[in-house]
């Protein structure tokens, strides 16, 4: 797929600047920058794919720089067939298989960037059958999105879904474009600003993923982007290793990826600033699998990477433009903190799913007592078939025309190549809704391609 690539001007340090890089790197255009002392603007020439005149755009405005990029941006359609929320692998997968196989009139709303989780990653994907070993996670959200905008899936990029009611009685609005009758009401807010819309679908997919968990102390806020990362998104890293020691918090196989990366390459050009230090509140090894263990402990021995086992962040520090260092000391014992200089701080432990928006339709989502009582395993995951087998399919809620997939579901593996796979199967539950549920009738508007279809294909009494 060709791309869009990108001319940045203004003053690397400037947080308008780092802000435009990062989005473009999600958005995965190619940039360069170009140093001007202009301390108070960014300017971003676009060029599209195969050449042309750029397009300028003054300032750090991410809905105009991503409703360039994108092929198939929203069109604002009455209603859709199916309003996909989140565009991990999860989500993508449902969309390419609910446009190629049903014809459903398809729409992605994505808070931050396609791809996901994945999209944020710097680690090379080496568990995926079909696919090389290698190959970065960044590029497959790529290749993803290449494949979600030949088929003619909408995006709405950089919105956030914040809640769905039911249409009361959904025959009578009247809205046209879909084949199904617009059953939910989807607000979604704009990430970076205020401005809403309001979205109607016959089906609804929530494949929200996990939201990073935070630290939680002070500073960490203040520096969100400006040297305190929760992904490893290649832009960062390799800013950060200009400057100096990395710090990353986490003892799992994510954290420990990385750190092993970043000191291999330290590794091969002993002349690379920096070290990678991680931050552990207990013992490292028990949450990792044996062969990160042992890469981690031979780089230990290497001098590549500092284990501060025991040990937690207690305070982002920084001058006002970035973070400068942090503050930490025995698990606990924020009285006992000592400062260290970092270039930035990669928080990887992992997520929790979060739900809270989708109060009110009647979604089963896993409560604090649940995990006490081990009921289920994660608070804030959606409850679906997979867990519960009085729900039905792997994807069903229980929801009428609710469906979940991906990380966001309890019981949900946590693996690309997973989410892929709920993602193709949240797309067949929906067909089985609609042909089985006995609903279909009185859901699909007649005349239409899609009643058509279920006409024919329908099993008969
Ligand atoms: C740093 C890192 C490294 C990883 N490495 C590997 C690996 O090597 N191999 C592997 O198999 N797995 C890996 N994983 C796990 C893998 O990425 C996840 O299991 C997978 O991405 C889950 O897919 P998903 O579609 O369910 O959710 P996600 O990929 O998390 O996507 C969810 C999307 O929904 C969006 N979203 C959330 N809420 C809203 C809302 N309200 N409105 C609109 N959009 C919303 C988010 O912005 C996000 O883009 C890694 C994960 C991380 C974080």
């Amino acid at each position: 797929m060709q791309n869009w690539t990108a001319t940045v001007h203004g003053e690397h340090a400037e947080q308008e600047v780092l802000r435009v890089e990062r989005l473009l790197e999600l958005n995965h255009v190619e940039y360069t920058h170009v140093e001007e002392e202009n301390p108070d603007t960014v300017r971003v020439e676009l060029t599209p794919p195969g050449g042309g005149d750029p397009i300028v755009v003054n300032g750090f405005r991410p809905g105009e720089l991503t409703a360039h990029l994108k092929l198939n941006t929203y069109t604002a359609q009455d209603s859709y067939d199916l309003v996909v929320i989140g565009s991990g692998p999860a989500g993508m997968s449902a969309a390419l298989n609910a446009k190629t196989l049903f014809g459903w009139s398809t729409l992605i709303v994505e808070d931050n960037a396609p791809g996901g989780s994945a999209g944020t990653a710097l680690n090379p994907i080496n568990n995926y059958l079909g696919i090389p070993a290698g190959t970065r996670a960044l590029d497959l959200a790529h290749t993803w999105m290449g494949q979600i905008n030949a088929a003619g899936v909408e995006w709405l990029p950089g919105y956030r879904a914040t809640g769905i009611t039911r249409t009361e009685d959904p025959r009578k609005t009247g809205t046209k474009d879909s084949s199904l009758y617009p059953v939910h009401r989807i607000t979604a807010r704009k990430t970076h600003g205020e401005e809403s819309v309001t979205l109607h679908a016959g089906m609804v997919l929530i494949t929200a993923g996990l939201k990073p968990n935070r630290l939680g102390c002070a500073g960490e806020e203040q520096y969100l982007g400006r040297g305190v990362y929760y992904g490893t998104l290649p832009t960062d890293i390799a800013r950060a290793r200009k400057e100096g020691v990395i710090g990353i918090v986490g003892a799992g196989d994510t954290a420990s990826v990385a750190a092993i990366l970043l000191a291999e390459e330290k590794a091969k050009d002993p002349a690379r600033k920096g070290e990678v230090v991680m931050f552990i509140r207990g013992k490292f090894g028990k949450d990792t699998v044996p062969a990160n263990v042992d890469r981690v402990r031979e780089c230990v021995d290497r001098h590549l990477i500092t284990l501060h086992e025991g040990s937690e962040v207690f305070r982002c520090t920084g001058n006002d433009k970035k973070l400068t260092g942090v503050e930490f000391g025995p698990t606990g014992h924020p009285e006992r903190g000592r400062p260290l200089d970092l270039s930035a701080l990669f928080v990887l432990t992992g997520g929790v799913a979060d739900t809270q928006w989708l109060d009110g339709i009647g979604l089963q989502i896993v409560t604090d007592e649940d995990v006490r009582q081990r009921r289920y395993r994660k608070a804030g995951a959606v409850i679906t078939g997979g867990t519960d087998n009085r729900l039905g399919s792997l994807t069903s809620t229980g929801v009428d025309a609710v469906f979940a997939a991906g990380d966001v579901r309890e019981g949900a593996v946590r693996r690309i190549s997973a989410a892929v796979g709920e993602g193709s199967a949240a797309s067949l539950d929906m067909n089985a809704y609609l042909v089985n549920g006995g609903t279909w009738r009185e859901a699909i508007k007649e005349d239409t391609p899609l009643h058509r279809y279920y006409e024919a294909t329908a099993p008969r009494a």
